[in-house]
């Protein structure tokens, strides 16, 4: 009998090791393969960049609560930010879909309303993709395409010891109104006659519902004559994240609680959920700021010239160490949870 080995021994990270541990990358066009926010590919005069997103619904998205325009909007921000993180410009896509019947014709054009939309909105253009039909829900699938000029691509490894991590625009808030969503699902499962109470909510349901992809910080750092040293986009969650970055580069991260980047609204809807707003924060995930690292010596242009980028920590020697320093001054690994009080918020 055939061996079998259940997935979740794996995980997805120890999942995607094994199956980039079965080739070695020999092509010479082929300059990064698995492993980093987007595959590399020498395009002579300047870095190709691709990247795809695998969205299934039920695992990813709950069609009684996300309008299929808003899916389909972000989905393309999930595959742009991708491409922004190699420090790339987005410029095409390709988008595969898996439908039933249960769809409609209205249905499908919704969702490609929201392709059509965030194609504008990034200028970026669908150029091909597949059509299929599903017995289980909705696949969508999004592979975004960029270039960057060669010396000015940014890989998750390349951070130095000492260097200064930062973070753009603030996190937690797609988590948060996540929350809301399914809340709100299950007073209605309750009884179908509640109405579901959305107001005072907007700011996380929009970062929920409505995500943008951070070009206009990719614009800013170019502006300044910046190149990070390492970068990464935030969908996992600034813990996990920060831990991938800080892999790459062999190095360790130290990042403050005092420091990290959360909305007004983010506290008042935590607070209100009961969740700790930190914890949202660093394993929240579905944010899609970006997550980079800059020499010290960068450090002023950025704090004179642009507002929406926190300093939340620093790059430390020691790859052993992933620590997240408390208000209270406690060091904590960052991969312990359940530090946060929320009764006392
Ligand atoms: P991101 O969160 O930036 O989209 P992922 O964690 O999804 O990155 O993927 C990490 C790396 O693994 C990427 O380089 C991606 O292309 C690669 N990868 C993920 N799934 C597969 C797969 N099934 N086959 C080959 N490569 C994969
Ligand atoms: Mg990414």
């Amino acid at each position: 009998m055939e061996d079998r080995t259940e997935l979740n021994t794996l995980g997805e990270f120890g999942l995607i090791e094994r199956i980039a541990s079965q080739q070695s990358f020999t092509h010479p066009l082929t300059v990064q393969g698995i492993g980093d926010d987007a595959a590399v590919i020498d395009g002579g005069k300047e870095y190709l960049l691709v990247s795809t997103e695998l969205l299934a619904e039920g695992v990813h998205f709950d069609l009684s609560y996300v309008p299929l325009k808003h899916l389909g909007y972000k989905a393309v921000v999930a595959g742009i930010s991708d491409i922004l993180a190699m420090n790339g410009t987005p410029r095409q896509l390709t988008v595969g879909i898996a439908v039933s019947n249960r769809f409609s014709i209205e249905a499908i054009d919704t969702l490609y309303a929201g392709i059509y939309a965030a194609c504008k909105e990034y200028e970026v253009e669908l150029v091909g993709g597949d059509t299929t039909s599903s017995r289980a829900g909705l696949v969508l699938s999004v592979t975004a395409i960029g270039g960057v000029e060669k010396s000015k691509i940014v890989y998750r490894k390349g951070a130095s010891a000492h260097d200064i991590i930062c973070v753009s625009g603030d996190l937690g808030g797609a988590y948060l109104g996540l929350q809301v969503l399914e809340r709100e699902k299950r007073v209605f499962l309750d009884d179908p006659e509640n109405q579901p109470v959305l107001a005072g909510h907007e700011y996380v349901l929009e970062r929920q519902l409505k995500p943008e992809a951070r070009v206009d910080i990719i614009r800013q750092l170019r502006d300044l004559g910046i190149v990070p040293t390492s970068m990464i986009d935030i969908s996992d969650g600034l813990a996990s994240d920060l831990r991938q970055l800080a892999k790459a580069s062999g190095l360790g991260v130290r990042v403050f609680e005092e420091q990290i980047p959360i909305h007004q609204k983010s506290y008042l809807t935590a607070t209100e959920l009961k969740l700790g707003p930190f914890t949202a924060a660093l394993n929240g995930g579905e944010d899609y700021e970006l997550l980079f690292t800059i020499k010290q010596e960068d450090y002023q242009k950025i704090l004179d010239h642009t507002t929406d980028i926190s300093f939340i920590g620093f790059v430390s020697p020691d790859p052993e160490e992933a620590l997240f320093i408390t208000k209270q001054n406690e060091a904590i690994p960052l991969a312990a949870q359940g530090w946060e009080r929320t009764d006392t918020e």
